[in-house]
């Protein structure tokens, strides 16, 4: 059904040079990164896959409305630009601003969740989470089961398993679940998507209970788009519309603006109850701002009012999607395994299938994120056994069951040529993948050690 890949639908106004790197100029900073693509400097990639967060290229129309940035310490017209645009294009009553997507997720854990609550969610995010845990609530894992197997082929891979939240519910009861959490779309599943029926399902459970419904909207149009080309009834309907519909579901939700609102920072909490922004409102100052700035300059919010309008544009989000296809279509085709399907703002490889005979304990992903930036100059992220951690029990390393390497598109950043390059640095390494052994960790910080952990290179 789909074949095609869309051009570019826009045109390149303004450009940034980008490093060309020799072989051995690439050898000596992966060394001297220990063998980390996050210790790498950005001056030394190429292509730089790590993230789609903050890493976009905002249009003529956000630059220029950046020059009209009113920075009145209150009332600036900006914010009130950027609360009508969030009542029209998202439908909720208020809108708290708030410097990226944690800084919503702080102020709506502080205020909703008491100790000993559990927060449900389809499958977790490192720092929703994070503040959850950090408020005393315990995260109830109910997406799909299959969410968990990057091999089904599912249209909504991202979808909650309705007994799963009714279980939870007769098990504690309501009054211990302040809302439900979820992510639309699911990223640490692979950016999978969530149907509208679903989200209509878990919307009246709740209702029926009682309990609130938070969307986690950060990829919220990446979803619209898979409810657009995958659910039955949705063909006709636009990108707009489909959001409006999705967010009527929901009793407010958290927003990362370095996702899909197009900026490189900014974020916002939405909400309809009267009595939850007032509370919103005073907590925001102090960790944010005045309710009417939330750590933002009057041009931030500007660029992400103008960033949702361009965000719902049918063009802008199926070049988006169809660029993360693009990639996996080209591996897939040259025997490379992928995670399936295609979610909507990344590639996974998975470096256990890619180098079966790197065991796990000599982490194969990080070993393999390092020799394709050797190879072509692509910075990508792994997904692993380091990034897992360690149980706080035992001390052993968690073995999670996919051992992957994340490829993310920015967005509007890069054409097909650009993701060429990458696929076929992917293809030649594929071919030597017998030359590529596994890794010994030298240096091994003790929270979140994949962000500064070192390596040394073990013979294959
Ligand atoms: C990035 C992200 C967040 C956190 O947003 P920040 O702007 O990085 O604080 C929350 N949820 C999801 C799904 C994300 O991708």
């Amino acid at each position: 059904m789909q074949t095609a890949y869309p051009a570019e639908p826009y045109k390149i106004k303004v450009v940034e040079p980008i490093a060309v790197t020799t072989r051995a100029e690439r050898e000596r900073f992966i060394a001297d990164a220990g063998h980390n693509t996050f210790l790498l400097r950005s001056d030394q990639c190429t292509i730089d896959l790590l993230t789609d967060s903050g890493t976009t290229a905002m249009s003529d129309r956000q630059w220029a409305g950046m020059m009209l940035g009113d920075e009145a310490y209150a009332g600036s017209r900006n914010f009130l630009h950027l609360q009508q645009v969030v009542r029209d294009y998202y439908g909720f009553r208020h809108i708290v601003p708030t410097h990226q997507g944690r800084g919503a997720e702080n102020l709506l854990s502080m205020i909703l969740i008491r100790p000993g609550d559990f927060v449900p969610g389809n499958m977790y995010f490192t720092t929703t989470r994070a503040h959850q845990e950090r408020n005393g609530a315990t995260f109830v894992d109910i997406i799909v089961d299959e969410a968990h197997d990057s091999q089904v082929e599912l249209p909504f891979k991202g979808n909650v398993d309705l007994a799963k939240l009714e279980r939870l519910i007769d098990e504690v009861g309501p009054s211990r679940i302040p809302y439900v959490c979820l992510a639309v779309t699911v990223n640490l599943a692979g950016g999978q998507p969530v149907s509208m029926e679903n989200m209509r399902s878990v919307a009246m459970l709740c209702r029926r209970h009682g309990i609130r419904v938070m969307y986690d909207a950060t990829r919220c149009i990446e979803n619209a788009y898979f409810i657009k080309t995958r659910e039955a009834g949705y063909e006709d309907v636009s990108i707009a519309d489909i959001l409006k519909e999705m967010m009527s579901y929901a009793d407010g939700c958290t927003m990362s603006g370095k996702k899909d609102c197009l900026v490189n920072i900014g974020g916002f909490l939405c909400m309809n109850d009267d009595e939850l922004y007032q509370k919103a409102s005073e907590l925001v100052v102090l960790f944010e701002g005045m309710p009417s700035y939330g750590g933002l300059a009057g041009r931030d919010m500007e660029a992400m009012a103008r960033g949702i309008i361009e965000s719902v544009d049918y063009a802008y989000i199926h070049h988006r999607v169809s660029q993360c296809r693009y990639l996996a279509d080209r591996l897939a085709a040259a025997g490379i395994p992928v995670v399936r399907p295609t979610g909507g703002h990344a590639v996974f490889i998975d470096a256990g299938a890619f180098l079966p005979h790197v065991p796990q304990d000599l982490f194969p992903a990080q070993a393999l994120a390092a020799a394709l930036f050797v190879e072509g100059g692509v910075r990508a992220m792994e997904r692993g056994i380091v990034s897992a951690g360690r149980n706080r029990d035992t001390g052993d390393h968690h073995r999670p069951k996919l051992e992957l390497v994340r490829l993310t598109i920015p967005r509007r950043v890069y054409t097909y040529a650009h993701l060429d390059a990458v696929a076929d640095a992917c293809i030649r390494l594929h071919e030597r993948r017998d030359e590529i052994g596994g890794l010994e960790m030298v240096y091994e910080p003790k929270v979140l050690r994949f962000f500064t952990a070192r390596f040394r290179p073990l013979a294959a």
